[in-house]
């Protein structure tokens, strides 16, 4: 139950980078041991111009690219890189990602509050887009963020991990990097505001797999001085988080087991 490097594996991040940022690692020494992982990358819609508001235009800016096609493609690019990186093919969904789903939020402070109700059907409608993948196979283990950090998006994908985990599969959640790494406290934050949503943790010493973790991480160039504006060293402060994580066992990632609602 426990042996989470082997078996068929979906990795579900919400944006381009949260699966190489959070748990790289483990995709990789599953695809090293033959196991073929998926990754799928859930707000990686098409844009269009109109989408893009004030707030998202203020994103834009900060990641230097301008126009929503250009948008798409760098950071698709960066997303096929560190899939490539990780021995892992990655697949891109349809929607559009909370700056650009209307006026639902408009700031950084909105972006990280509470899961608003509409949002919550989206993640219903997730869980079944997840379950009908043509990556799906019997026995699948799906592995979604824990949702440190509150970020509407990856709380959308807990969600619907937690509808899978409903439904029979084997879902684990992931500690969201960099929000981990640099808000220690939230994660403990977050485990405090799930309760019984989440099972004892299990750890996946990565070993060598670590350095796989950060090259796959240097691929998204646009995103990694944005995403690690707290240190100069992103290697250094991730390679450091995954120690802590390991203590003994040497570097390692760390997942919770998700039930289903309503479980305790
Ligand atoms: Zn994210």
């Amino acid at each position: 139950m426990n042996n989470l490097t082997s078996g068929p594996a979906l990795f579900i991040q919400p944006h381009y980078d949260d699966v190489p940022l959070s748990c790289g690692g483990t995709v990789a020494l599953l695809a090293d041991r033959g196991h073929e992982p998926r990754m799928v990358t859930v707000f990686a819609g098409e844009l269009v111009d109109e989408m893009v508001g004030p707030f998202a235009a203020w994103k834009h800016e900060r990641w230097k690219v301008t126009d929503a096609e250009q948008v798409l493609a760098v950071r698709r690019a960066e997303d096929a890189d560190a899939a490539r990186t990780l021995g892992a093919p990655v697949r891109w969904l349809g929607m559009p990602d909370a700056i650009y789903r209307g006026d639902r939020y408009k700031s950084d402070h909105e972006l990280f509050g509470p899961l608003i109700g509409e949002e919550l059907e989206l993640a219903i409608h997730l869980a079944e887009e997840i379950r009908h993948l043509p990556e799906w196979r019997e026995g699948t283990r799906v592995f979604v963020p824990l949702g440190v950090g509150s970020h509407v998006d990856h709380q959308l994908v807990f969600e619907a991990g937690r509808r899978l985990a409903a439904q029979g599969a084997q879902v684990f959640a992931y500690e969201d990097c960099p929000y981990a790494i640099h808000s220690p406290a939230g994660v403990a934050a977050r485990l405090a505001a799930l309760g019984g949503a989440v099972g004892e943790p299990v750890l996946v010493p990565i070993g060598d797999a670590l350095e796989k973790r950060l090259d796959a991480i240097a691929c998204y160039r646009s995103q990694v001085p944005v995403i690690f504006r707290f240190t100069a060293d992103f290697r250094r402060a991730v390679a450091e988080f995954a120690i802590r994580t390991g203590g003994a066992s040497g570097p390692a990632e760390r997942f919770w087991p998700v039930r289903p609602p309503g479980s305790r």
